[in-house]
């Protein structure tokens, strides 16, 4: 059996080694993965057992104009055609006059959770009654946070079964995301509740259905904006708008509704430091909360069909301070690119950027289908993958176009050629 064991306490170096002595990596490999750490001390300290740093491709969009004012947006992606599908469907909304939005109060629930509880009306009365105090050891739990102006705000209760009762605080986390400091506060409300409640805790911990932390972005578009070579801007429009009440009725579609959403949410999320898999969670639970799965933004004709209006609001359990933007230099300098200087912001561009990514997805679906426009940029990674070298990417591709062929054993052959015609 491998020996790899205390792993976890050894460094960096050692970790390498012991991989090499294993016969688990090559000296390529262990080259490889020497030269892709960009910072082992830091990468040591943020997670465990620490190997190298895995480099995504970052890239900036284009034309958004969000509450009258332009915005760069830094995007951290691995799947091709999302960059440039962002950039398309803002700068439709740009040419029909931006895109406008609202962010609420920026609240994350957390639980405290009972089980085998014997009265639960009893224990509700017993909680609200308590409310001012419970609300008061959650905020000397984390001092810091009410003086910034934050802090928990309210509580509520919910009869989750018979026996299941959970106590929700309401907490203004500021500028951070805030899931260790609401974590700290509810350990410390939980503790004090095992001693004057008799009815157990099963568990302590925030929820990411980030309902109190929303934003919206509203678009209008002039219908004539939409047209594409062979159909006209008035029959994309009602066709989006078919597509919209589409992915109201049928979660099959409502899953990839909401992914092309969330392709331009996630890549700004992880150029920003965020935790992309809290706003994952918060966006698909958010779109099930009315009891079926739906569409996450919905399209309609307005002004007897001259305009079509986009909506999207979204849960943005978001932080422009803590976690790892302070950690990793590119969230600093992604902040700068983007001129965004607060959560508030940080959500509306967000948004903004869900809401043009399903622009530009239902646009081209219900006209010449995204295919046509994806082709060059699958192209591309089909030809990486294939083994070209970036210089040879573009000819290979243009050969691939030409052959109407899209599969890696065609890019194989075709670059196989190439270097014989090179010898
Ligand atoms: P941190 O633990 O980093 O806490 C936020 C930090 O920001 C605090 O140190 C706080 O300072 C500081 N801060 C500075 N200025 C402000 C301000 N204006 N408003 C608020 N805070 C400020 O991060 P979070 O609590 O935000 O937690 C996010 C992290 O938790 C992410 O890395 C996430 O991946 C992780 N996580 C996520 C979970 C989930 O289910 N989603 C679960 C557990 C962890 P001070 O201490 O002085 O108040």
């Amino acid at each position: 059996m491998t020996n790899l064991s205390k792993f976890y306490q050894k460094t960096w170096m050692q970790r390498l080694q012991a991989l090499m002595d294993q016969q688990l990596i090559s000296v390529e490999q262990r080259q490889l993965l020497e030269k892709s750490a960009t910072d082992p001390a830091v990468g040591d300290q943020q997670i465990e057992n620490y190997l190298t740093h895995y480099g995504l491709p970052e890239g900036l969009a284009f034309h958004y104009l969000i509450d009258q004012r332009r915005y760069l947006v830094p995007m951290v992606t691995e799947e091709p055609s999302v960059i440039a599908a962002s950039s398309h469907g803002a700068a439709i909304v740009e040419k029909s006059g931006g895109f406008y939005t609202k962010v609420t109060d920026h609240l994350l629930w957390g639980q405290i959770v009972f089980e085998q509880v014997a009265n639960a009306e009893k224990l509700k009365s017993l909680l609200e009654q308590q409310q001012e105090k419970l609300l008061q050891i959650a905020n000397q739990a984390h001092p810091s946070l009410q003086q910034r102006g934050g802090g928990a705000r309210y509580l509520r209760v919910r009869f989750l079964a018979s026996d299941l009762v959970s106590l929700d605080l309401a907490i203004d986390t500021q500028q951070a995301m805030g899931a260790n400091m609401v974590n700290s506060m509810l350990e410390a409300v939980a503790d004090y509740l095992r001693e004057q409640v008799s009815t157990p805790v099963l568990l302590s911990v925030l929820s990411n259905l980030a309902d109190q932390a929303l934003a919206t972005a509203v678009c209008r578009i002039p219908v004539e904006l939409l047209a594409r070579p062979q159909i006209t801007g008035q029959q994309v429009a009602q066709k989006m708008a078919a597509a919209s009440r589409l992915a109201q009725l049928d979660p099959y579609r409502a899953a990839t509704h909401n992914k092309g959403i969330m392709n331009g949410v996630d890549a700004v999320a992880i150029a920003m430091g965020n935790d992309w898999r809290a706003i994952e969670s918060a966006a698909h639970a958010f779109a099930v909360k009315k009891g079926n799965y739906r569409g996450l933004s919905q399209w309609q004709l307005k002004n007897d069909e001259s305009v079509l209006e986009g909506t999207l609001t979204l849960p943005l359990p978001v932080g422009f301070v803590g976690g790892s933007t302070k950690i990793v230099p590119l969230v600093q300098l992604n902040h700068h690119l983007a001129a965004i200087k607060s959560v508030g912001e940080l959500e509306k561009v967000m948004v903004s950027v869900g809401l043009a990514q399903n622009l530009a997805a239902l646009q081209a679906l219900v006209s010449e289908g995204i295919q046509q426009g994806h082709m060059r940029l699958q192209l591309r990674a089909t030809v990486l993958a294939a083994g070209a070298q970036p210089a040879e990417v573009a000819t290979i591709v243009t050969k691939m176009q030409q052959l109407q062929r899209t599969d890696l054993a065609t890019a194989q052959n075709l670059l196989a050629k190439e270097h014989e015609g090179e010898h």
